[in-house]
């Protein structure tokens, strides 16, 4: 796939902004790699067309080409939807006992990670674990279950024959309540495909447990059909989060991003073999990159731009101890300000700049003083920038009615100015400065 995209990125080598057709020739690959890391069709098209919206425009650093970020943006986007807002680890298991009911199509690994997640809470946070199985089609389903708690030290309730599984569950919660565990578990029955008995079984027994959590676990090497089960589970039952098992094999794990798509329902553990220990709280970053399978651009373009801005740091590093340091410097300085979150932020790195982020913040610099500032610099001309000495009153008159501003404040913009390049100069002169920059960008 690489050898494809380098192809494609070979004809874009326009730098600058990224233009629409730089975009959309580059998302053509990425649609194709989403397609094959098993992304539903729908989602991989929203996401795309998302994509396009929010990249066309971007700036390009220098020694990238646009296809190679775009495939940074994709990769960005990718894990900001992938991760969500909500920590994915964090089990809601307060008011014991809490009920935890795990549902999904048989096979997925849902006994599995029962056993896996009880050991978890009982080894980090010390919770008393009881697990109940409800499959009641399958007797071995239910061993499986009672060998897999005593591996992990937990208990389980005894198999009682004939039981329903809305009367195991029954049972469960009085046994929990009463036997005063923390957590009880309900690994319920699945089936080969969704069926509405399914279904209203896990409904009744959702009725009965009033869990706090309901785990969808998905075998993360489905394909296509994730979207259905877990729209389907969701619609039906309702869950609060997915498990994805079987990362450790050689799926790309586009499921994760159809499920999270379609249900806006967190990620929240990643099974990685068949040990008990084979359970990871689910990483963003990590699955954003399997399904991209493009790692090695994304890691080409953070360094290109830690390069690019390690040069940009050292050039005006050498400017500004020199005395150098115009209105373009000042300009850049301000917009990074911006970025940074504004002046306190920016001079709270700067070493020796407290009491001047003090004075600043009592003159009332803010960011929207940041913006008038920069629109003052941006109607001057270019001589002027390179030589603020060349501000008569006359020039700075035009300047100002440009800005749309009044002159004093063009005036206190010039006074900033100076003060900050002789502090350039002193700072340059005691090194350290580079670093400063650095720190900056
Ligand atoms: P259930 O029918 O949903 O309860 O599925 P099980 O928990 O019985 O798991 C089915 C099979 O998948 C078992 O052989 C498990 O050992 C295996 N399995 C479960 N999770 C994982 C995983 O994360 N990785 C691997 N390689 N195998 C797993
Ligand atoms: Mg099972």
């Amino acid at each position: 796939l690489s050898d494809r995209l380098g192809s494609v990125f070979d004809r874009l080598t326009k730098q600058g902004a990224l233009s629409e057709a730089d975009v959309i020739a580059a998302l053509r690959e990425v649609r194709v790699a989403l397609l094959e890391a098993d992304v539903s069709l729908p989602v991989a098209r929203d996401f795309i067309k998302r994509v396009q919206d929010k990249a066309t425009g971007s700036a390009v650093t220098k020694s990238i080409t646009p296809g190679q970020m775009v495939v940074k943006i994709v990769h960005d986007e990718l894990i900001r939807v992938l991760a969500g807002d909500e920590p994915a680890d964090a089990l809601k298991i307060d008011s014991p006992p809490a009920a935890i009911l795990m549902v999904g199509l048989q096979g997925s690994g849902k006994t599995t990670t029962t056993a896996k997640l009880a050991k978890r809470l009982k080894d980090r946070n010390g919770k008393r674990v009881l697990l109940a199985s409800l499959d009641t089609n399958r007797p071995a389903a239910m061993e499986q279950l009672a060998i897999l708690a005593a591996q992990v030290g937990v208990d389980s309730l005894p198999i009682v024959k004939g039981e329903s599984a809305v009367q195991i569950a029954r049972r469960a919660k009085t046994q929990a309540a009463m036997g005063g565990y923390d957590v009880l578990f309900l690994d319920t029955a699945g089936r080969l495909h969704i069926d509405e008995v399914l279904m209203d079984e896990v409904q009744a027994v959702r009725d009965i447990a009033q869990p706090r959590e309901t785990l969808l676990v998905v075998d993360g090497l489905t394909g296509q059909d994730a979207v259905n089960v877990a729209a389907e589970f969701d619609g039906k039952v309702g869950i609060s989060g997915v498990v994805l098992t079987r990362m450790d094999g050689d799926g790309r794990g586009g499921a994760a991003l159809s499920m999270r798509a379609v249900t806006g329902k967190p990620i929240r553990f990643v099974g990685l073999g068949e040990k008990m220990d084979a359970l990871e709280t689910f990483e963003a970053e990590r699955v954003a990159g399997r399904i991209l399978g493009m790692g090695d651009i994304v890691a080409l373009v953070e360094r290109a731009q830690e390069t690019f801005e390690a040069e940009q740091a050292e050039r005006m590093a050498r400017r500004f101890s020199k005395g150098l340091f115009n209105m373009n410097d000042l300009k850049g300085q301000l917009e990074q300000m911006q970025k940074m979150g504004g002046m306190q932020g920016l001079m709270g790195m700067l070493p020796g700049m407290g009491k001047m982020a003090k004075q600043a913040e009592e003159a009332g610099f803010d960011d929207r003083m940041l913006r008038r500032q920069v629109a003052l610099i941006n109607s001057m001309t270019k001589k002027e920038r390179a030589n603020p000495d060349l501000l008569a009153a006359s020039r700075k008159k035009r300047i100002a009615a440009g800005a749309g501003l009044e002159v004093s404040e063009l005036n206190r913009l010039l006074k900033q100015h100076k003060q900050m390049a002789e502090m350039m100069k002193k700072m340059g002169k005691g090194g350290g400065m580079k670093q400063a920059i650095k720190q900056m960008m």
